[in-house]
């Protein structure tokens, strides 16, 4: 009888209910195929992805080469950058040793590295002390997102911003194949003439969102009352005037936040990570392993594991495709269909991955996607399951 009902109510939405294994374009069709015959089973969309409890996003601002030296391969696993003074008489090396990286896990028992972003100026990119474009390159091809912080950092009166941006966003595409979806507003908390104007160009020109100082909060919380669609993003700093000081506030204010049940999504920068405190407005190393290195021990994958450290567009692409998402469930055997209308996702996202949790049924034997990919699923045969699938 339940059986019948649901092929009923599930005939609404799909144009053909026999052939298993057709699928109708545009559509993605994710086959999950569990141990034994599926009785009940309920499917939800994650809120974080791998249903972590809650997201840490992290933004390296200026495209200072400290962040491909030392933040990159401190979080990603590899050897950081030795003692390196720059034309500044800055040294914007590291230690020169070799790190395991920054882990938490998908659910499903694979290690996923803390990745971060790139806040750059096109115009400074390839000089001394600065990112080269190869490096750029390098941190976007692992996963790290590249954000437009204006070409030539301009501020105060009379900025042309809508050249700025413009101008940083085509010179990223030619010399860097990147297409931008963030903008953070050069100056920091010093600068309040060229905020709004920049601001107005960055949404006019396509920004799913822009970063500023002056925006109040570091911390936004995923539920239903967040608005995904061009947001102003506040900003948490991170620098040698506050860590490791400040490091127990902010780690109680992550505990908290928890405990009360919310779902918390931090955003913090800095601007350098080498040995010293570049423009004294940087995270020098040690300080940097101070705090992401117990950010990974309480949260990662060897603490609670509820952590997703994820640049603020993977996260925002995530969530306004969860938002969008629409799919229906069928269940035939020992099989169940995930069947997700492809016309209603938001175009244009670099980030096209979600997470599925299924309550109910058996172990996953075996997960297919039609018309995507899977990443990972889980395969417990007790308590939710998770199957991550990408598109
Ligand atoms: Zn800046």
């Amino acid at each position: 009888m339940r059986k019948l009902a649901v092929l009923a109510v599930l005939g609404i939405s799909f144009s053909i209910a026999t052939g298993a294994d057709r699928v109708d374009a545009p559509s993605i069709t994710i086959m999950i195929e569990c141990r034994g015959a599926v009785r009940q089973i309920s499917v939800r969309t994650a809120p974080f992805k791998y249903n972590k409890d809650f997201a840490w996003s992290f933004t390296l601002d200026d495209g200072v080469a400290s962040g491909a030296l030392v933040a990159f391969p401190y979080f990603n696993g590899g050897r950081v950058a030795p003692s390196l003074k720059g034309e500044w008489g800055i040294d914007q090396g590291g230690d020169g040793q070799d790190y395991p990286g920054l882990f938490f896990t998908d659910g499903c028992g694979n290690k996923v590295p803390f990745r971060a972003a790139v806040a750059i100026n096109g115009k400074s990119i390839g000089r001394s002390g600065f990112l080269s474009w190869g490096q750029v390159g390098t941190l976007y091809k692992a996963g790290w997102d590249v954000f437009n912080h204006g070409y030539a950092h301009a501020t105060g009166n009379g900025v042309d911003v809508d050249f700025e941006c413009r101008e940083n966003n085509r010179i990223v595409r030619e010399k860097g194949g990147i297409t931008m979806r963030q903008f953070v507003v050069p100056g920091g908390a010093g600068e309040t003439i060229s905020e709004g104007p920049y601001t107005k160009a960055a949404f006019d020109q396509g920004m799913e969102a822009v970063h500023d100082g002056h925006v109040p909060g570091h911390v936004l919380l995923m539920d239903t009352a967040l608005s995904l669609r061009e947001m102003r993003a506040g900003r948490q700093f991170l620098f040698a005037g506050n860590i490791p000081d400040s490091a127990e506030t902010y780690f109680r204010e992550i505990r908290e936040l928890l405990q009360a049940g919310k779902k918390p999504w931090f955003n913090a920068f800095t601007h350098g990570t080498g040995n010293d405190n570049l423009w004294r407005i940087s995270l020098p190393f040690p300080d940097l392993k101070i705090f992401f290195g117990r950010l990974e021990k309480e949260y990662g994958q060897n603490g609670k594991d509820n952590v997703w450290f994820a640049s603020f567009q993977e996260v925002q692409e995530y969530s306004l495709i969860r938002q969008s998402l629409v799919y229906s469930v069928r269940k035939k055997g020992n099989r169940i269909y995930i069947r997700i209308d492809t016309g209603k996702l938001p175009p244009g996202l670099r980030h096209r991955c979600q997470t599925f949790i299924l309550d109910g049924g058996q172990a996953i034997e075996r997960v297919s996607c039609t018309g995507g990919s899977v990443e990972s699923f889980s395969k417990n045969a007790a308590g939710s399951k998770l199957v991550n699938w990408c598109f």
